[in-house]
């Protein structure tokens, strides 16, 4: 296809606002695609590359500019490029208001204001040329390959390519739009066609495929070592949301770093997006990486991250492709805040320099892939086995699950107090709280359904005065736990529930320390406390309950903290609970 035709086409597009007439053009377009359909499919979006493909042009605009004002003619330089944005606002519009080729260069030959016979496959060669130019000279080199292109063109294609140079399409084509289109155009089912691409992350790939292959086609793409696949995300959501929709949760602690998704292949993988430029297809098996690390936008971190790759040496043993988080660690093991991830994250150099001032180490919740298999319309629960059984390669059955290196431990629940326990023991251990998944469900790449869940942070804490407790059992015998919370009424304290579980035996023995000498009266295990100390807590919900003397019910009570600032006569009344409750 001609790249003035392109266009024109999109064009078109970018004079319709209705999504259906939009997803139309598409499929006008797709079907009259020809041979260049993949690079349509992705320049109608705006990208020249495969979603999954982590190359970039690296052109700035800058360079950009340059190179549209050469082709403009002599008497046009960068700086008139960039008065024109200014003034006009959109650089589409700015190369559009050129006139190329009439002065100089290619374009003289070729008939005075540029409009030769550019084709859709010759600005994808040249821009993958420009992408993989590097070293001393290249920003020179990819000024020159881009006054190639502009000195080509017409207004209509200056306007589009110089949107597609600098990521700025923006003609209201979605991923969703190109969708809908390969399926109308090739008349597919919605849900095979969203499968495929899920999959494969390619909508040049499977356009071409939906035409050449149909259904069948579609149904046989899977996924492929070295190609990642959009993270699956969360809603937020609340423990009451959960147990009533599901009929047990599945829940994890949130571990608070950055995702990454591991793809390892001890034979080398299929694809090795490491060298940019050459074919990964091309290249002898044993000159591919055998891991590869991607981030949550599925960029190729791997060489920022040798500690993941040692670890996939040292503990896999089959093909697979794993769902994680990399956490930054200090000496003892412990996290590090988020922020310390990020140090790491996409650092390109001085890597092991970086490496001494913050560790960092995976932990992974997810496998998507084992030994050729695809698992992504496995249950949560299956997966989950299947990612033990894989990080268990070299250490075997011997040791308990919380201590297969590596291995995020879930917990297959209904009963609300022992979410909380694991949501105090995450917190306790530094990390961010809980995930809770529906066990059945399956995984759908880049999709934020309801069935993964971030539990909500506390919009509120309250101040409550510790009114009693409860001696522990077994090897807590010497702890008070359970701990009575109450607010005060004028002069009375009245209760409102209880904070128990999850705090570690060092808190326990902290907390014991501290309220043991206020102990007023014991029966058997509960004790009553006079009034002293201040525990600042979370909840998800106030509710009216008969259980407690004020007459209401925090929901999920969780321990923040000791409020050793504050007395008694400073905790929470009933009046703002009652206010709380109504706003
Ligand atoms: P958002 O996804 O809303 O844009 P975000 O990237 O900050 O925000 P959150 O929404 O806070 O992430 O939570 C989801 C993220 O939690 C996941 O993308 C993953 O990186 C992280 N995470 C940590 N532990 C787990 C786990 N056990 N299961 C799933 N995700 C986890």
């Amino acid at each position: 296809m001609k790249f003035a035709t392109f266009a024109e086409r999109a064009a078109e597009i970018d004079a319709e606002s209705a999504d259906l007439e939009i997803v139309e053009c598409v499929t006008d377009l797709l079907v009259d695609a020809g041979d260049e359909i993949e690079v349509i499919a992705r320049f109608v979006q705006g990208r020249v590359f495969p979603a999954w493909d982590s190359t970039t042009l690296d052109v700035g605009p800058s360079a950009c500019y340059e190179a549209i004002a050469r082709a403009a003619g002599t008497n046009v330089d960068a700086d008139d490029v960039e008065d024109r944005l200014a003034e006009i606002g959109e650089i589409g519009e700015v190369a559009a208001s050129y006139e190329f080729g009439g002065q100089q260069g290619l374009g003289a030959f070729t008939g005075g204001s540029g409009g030769d016979d550019l084709t859709v496959r010759e600005v994808h060669e040249t821009l993958t040329d420009l992408a993989a130019t590097e070293g001393s000279g290249s920003q020179d080199r990819k000024v020159d390959l881009l006054f190639g292109l502009f000195n080509r063109c017409a207004s209509e294609e200056a306007r589009y390519l110089a949107r597609l140079v600098l990521s700025e399409m923006r003609i209201g084509v979605g991923e969703g739009a190109v969708r809908d289109a390969i399926a109308d155009a090739f008349d597919l089912p919605d849900d095979r066609v969203e499968r495929a691409l899920q999959v494969s992350n390619d909508y040049g790939r499977i356009a071409r495929v939906a035409r050449e292959e149909g259904l069948e086609g579609l149904d046989a793409v899977d996924l492929e070592l070295g190609r990642p696949v959009q993270a699956m995300l969360a809603q937020a959501g609340t423990v009451t949301d959960v147990l009533e929709e599901w009929a047990e949760a599945a829940v994890e602690w949130k571990f608070d770093g950055a995702r990454i998704q591991l793809h390892h292949d001890p034979d080398g993988l299929e694809h090795d997006p490491g060298a940019i430029g050459v074919s990964s297809d091309a290249r002898p098996d044993d000159s591919r990486a055998t891991t590869r690390a991607f981030s949550r936008n599925m960029e190729d971190v791997t060489d920022a991250l040798p500690e993941v790759v040692e670890f996939a040496e040292e503990t896999l043993e089959e093909p697979v492709i794993l769902d994680g988080e990399v956490v930054a660690v200090d000496d003892a093991g412990e996290p590090l805040p988020f922020q310390e991830v990020l140090k790491r994250f996409r650092r390109k150099h001085d890597v092991e320099k970086a490496r001494e001032d913050v560790a960092v180490r995976p932990v992974f919740f997810d496998c998507l892939h084992a030994d050729g298999e695809d698992l992504l319309e496995e249950p949560v629960v299956d997966r989950h086995d299947r990612l033990e059984s894989v990080l268990r390669a070299r250490v075997g059955n011997d040791v308990g699950p919380e201590d297969v290196d590596g291995l995020s431990l879930l917990w297959i629940t209904d009963d609300a107090g022992q979410i909380e326990s694991i949501d105090a023991d995450a917190l306790e251990a530094g990390h961010e709280g809980i995930m809770l998944k529906d066990p059945e469900s399956a995984y759908t790449p880049g999709r934020r359904g309801k069935n993964w869940r971030k539990r909500k942070p506390d919009v509120e804490t309250l101040d409550c005065v510790v009114t009693g407790a409860e001696w522990g059992e077994g090897r807590r015998a010497t702890f008070l736990g359970t701990f009575e919370l109450s607010v005060r009424d004028g002069d009375t304290l009245e209760t409102v529930g209880k904070v128990a579980t999850g705090i570690t035996d060092e808190k326990l023995a902290e907390l014991t320390d501290l309220l043991e000498p206020h102990v007023a009266a014991e029966d058997g295990q509960e004790v009553t406390l006079e009034p002293a100390v201040v525990f600042e807590v979370g909840y998800e919900e106030i509710q009216t309950s008969p259980t407690y003397s004020s007459g209401y019910a925090l929901r999920f009570p969780r321990f923040v903290g000791v409020r050793h600032d504050k007395s008694p006569d400073d905790a929470e009344t009933l009046e703002r609970l009652e206010s709380l409750r109504s706003s």
